[in-house]
């Protein structure tokens, strides 16, 4: 199998409409509306979500995916993420090193050079300038740019 990289063309499921960077990719084709994910929830929850999404969609072109449990943000694959809880929005996004920042409650090894990291978003002011680098940087691994 080789390996995509940014110039690979994305494939786009004739079901749901998904784009994905390998064939067949294997997804749930179901579709999800994004108020789904509000129902029953704060008002305050949602506008968190609009400020993470704002956040996310600053750096270029990002397709919004609501799925069945979590919301995903892509350039040419998935590099962030948000769940929607009751008081707060559960954020992720992908990042190829390995960052120490006490903020991040959870970090995932994906292998020796990815990394999700999880954190909880209850206030618009934790989006700071450190953030933006993150997801500056989380932006370019879903471009699928290689870092020399
Ligand atoms: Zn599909």
């Amino acid at each position: 199998m080789r390996f995509a990289d940014a110039t690979t063309p994305l494939w786009t499921c004739p079901h749901c409409g998904h784009r994905f960077v390998t064939s067949n990719s294997w997804h749930s084709c179901s579709k999800h509306k994004l108020e789904d994910h509000f129902k029953d929830k704060p008002a305050r929850v949602r506008k968190l979500f609009d400020a993470w999404s704002d956040f996310v969609l600053q750096f270029g072109e990002v397709t919004v995916i609501p799925q069945k449990t979590r919301i995903s943000f892509q350039v040419r694959v998935r590099f962030a993420g948000a769940v929607i809880r009751k008081n707060w929005v559960e954020c992720a996004f992908w990042l190829k090193r390995q960052v120490k920042d006490e903020r991040f409650h959870r970090v995932e090894k994906i292998t020796a050079r990815d990394y999700i990291y999880y954190f909880r978003l209850t206030d618009e002011s934790q989006l700071d300038k450190t953030m933006k680098e993150y997801l500056r940087e989380a932006y370019q691994v879903g471009c699928q740019v290689k870092r020399v």
